[in-house]
């Protein structure tokens, strides 16, 4: 299956909930963690973070280039990509190594680990706590020897809502 992230997957959206709330949430806790922080959170890095909000799905920084376009006719590719390493850096957003995309946390506030469950359908990527998996894994990795620098665990499949629309099928 191929994946696309902006391209029109409108007939396969999933259920609608209050996503102008999200974004909100999100935007907000940027802006208080920026500022906890002393970490600049300039009209570009808002931006940015705003277009990856714009929904569940991943999305890749030559998508938020095109769409940063309209209203900010100089972006270059870099400036995009540096956006994108300080909104990482600062835990903002997740890199999700299988699509080379990004989608934004909605956790950014406390360290957490990173189980993301990826709809081959929908396109919507959700983020997890799963508590007890990460800690299993940090202990496997420990017993290895291994010295971990990022971890992530990516798990490709349908979302509770495309799998019961595949079973309808
Ligand atoms: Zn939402
Ligand atoms: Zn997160
Ligand atoms: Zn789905």
């Amino acid at each position: 299956m191929t994946f696309r992230p902006s391209a029109g997957q409108t007939q396969k959206a999933p259920p609608a909930h209050d996503h102008a709330g999200c974004i909100t949430q999100a935007i907000h806790a940027a802006e208080r963690l920026c500022c906890t922080r002393g970490a600049r959170f300039t009209p570009i890095r808002r931006k940015v973070l705003e277009l990856i909000w714009e929904s569940h799905r991943a999305v890749k920084a030559y998508d938020l280039l095109d769409r940063i376009k309209p209203s900010e006719p100089t972006a270059k590719p870099a400036t995009v990509y540096r956006a994108l390493d300080f909104l990482i850096e600062q835990g903002l957003i997740h890199r999700v190594e299988s699509l080379n995309a990004f989608i934004g946390c909605n956790c950014s506030e406390r360290e957490h680990e990173l189980l993301l469950l990826i709809c081959g359908r929908c396109g919507e990527v959700e983020e997890r706590p799963a508590l007890e998996v990460m800690s299993a894994l940090a202990s496997e990795i420990k017993d290895a020897g291994f010295a971990p620098l990022r971890k992530a665990v990516e798990v490709h499949g349908l979302c509770a809502h495309c799998a019961r629309l595949e079973a309808n099928d």
